[in-house]
């Protein structure tokens, strides 16, 4: 049965009403959520996912935008889209030829152009996974995880219509987070062909619709990679960790992305074993704005008692 047109509008912006309600980043938990005016959408300012498009006035709780923030998501770089175009499905309509041998023999070709366009997007597709892996560094069990993961969103038809490269990334970003080595979004997005948004899009489309059930990334496990980034060694991998440890005890780092109080804690413990790097430097690195290193930096060197001589 047809819903009536004026219901099935309501009942979307019922439920459009009910995401922006969103107090918290569903992929971190962080409740720096930050609202784009210009774009108008909401996304994380800890991990970048973007977690509502196309919003509407939400009220004065938001929180200023800051241009730092600003200029550093701008960065997100234009996109240059591939997309397999599947002509055999539109034009179906239009074959009502009377001679049946010509009818199947258009049958055939369509069978035949829907097998090549899908053959031909999986290949795209495990070229796409594999030039994105191997500039991430990924091991070859990831890469091989994502490529299956691949196969199964396409077996469930969620592919059509979608970007390839918005969906392998997104399968990229999950596959990693599933196998504890966790890359941010902005480290994934530096490799894809697609824009922020778009990743974040396919993420969640894709955690919906294959139903996975993803934890929150520990700030732990961002340590040792970013920490080989800086050029720090053991001694502060270990002083990171036990920042973390110890704040997450605390409860310091509820409601707080991981990446930024991975960013904080590497930030004192360099510090703290004589070799200073930057804000700038971490940030770089960890794709946290230096604005949020500096406040989660100070809630931890405050809450846990450390004193950091800069
Ligand atoms: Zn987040």
């Amino acid at each position: 049965m047809a819903v009536p047109e004026g219901e099935k509008g309501g009942g979307k912006d019922k439920k459009r009403e009910k995401r922006e309600e969103v107090k918290e980043c569903p992929e971190c938990g962080s409740k720096c959520l930050v609202r784009d005016y210009g774009k108008a959408e909401i996304f994380c300012a800890d991990c970048g996912l973007v977690i509502a498009e196309n919003i509407v006035d939400l009220g004065p709780e938001w929180r200023a935008f800051d241009s730092e923030q600003m200029s550093k998501r701008a960065r997100a770089g234009a996109p240059l889209t591939y997309r397999i175009h599947d002509k055999g499905l539109s034009t179906l309509t239009n074959w009502g030829s009377p001679a049946q041998g010509q009818y199947k023999l258009k049958k055939w070709q369509q069978r035949t152009h829907i097998a090549n366009t899908t053959e031909r997007s999986f290949i795209f597709a495990l070229s796409e996974i594999e030039r994105m892996s191997s500039a991430l560094k990924l091991p070859v069990s990831i890469r091989e995880a994502a490529s299956m993961l691949y196969r199964k969103a396409m077996k469930k038809h969620l592919i059509r219509g979608r970007s390839i490269e918005g969906i392998t990334s997104a399968i990229l970003y999950i596959t990693c987070r599933q196998y504890g080595v966790p890359r941010t979004l902005e480290e994934v997005r530096e490799v894809s062909r697609v824009s922020q948004k778009e990743i974040s899009r396919a993420y969640r489309f894709l955690l919906r619709e294959l139903d996975l059930k993803i934890s929150p990334a520990s700030p732990i496990d961002f340590v040792p990679r970013f920490c080989s980034m800086l050029g720090l060694g053991g001694d502060i991998r270990a002083k990171a960790i036990e920042i973390i440890k110890k704040a997450s005890e605390k409860e310091l780092t509820n409601g707080r992305g991981p990446i930024g109080i991975a960013a904080a804690a590497i930030y004192i413990a360099a510090i703290l074993n004589g070799e200073h790097r930057t804000q700038k430097d971490v940030s770089d690195v960890t794709g946290v704005t230096e604005v949020t290193i500096r406040n989660r930096y100070k809630e931890l060197s405050e809450q846990l008692d450390i004193e950091v001589l800069l």
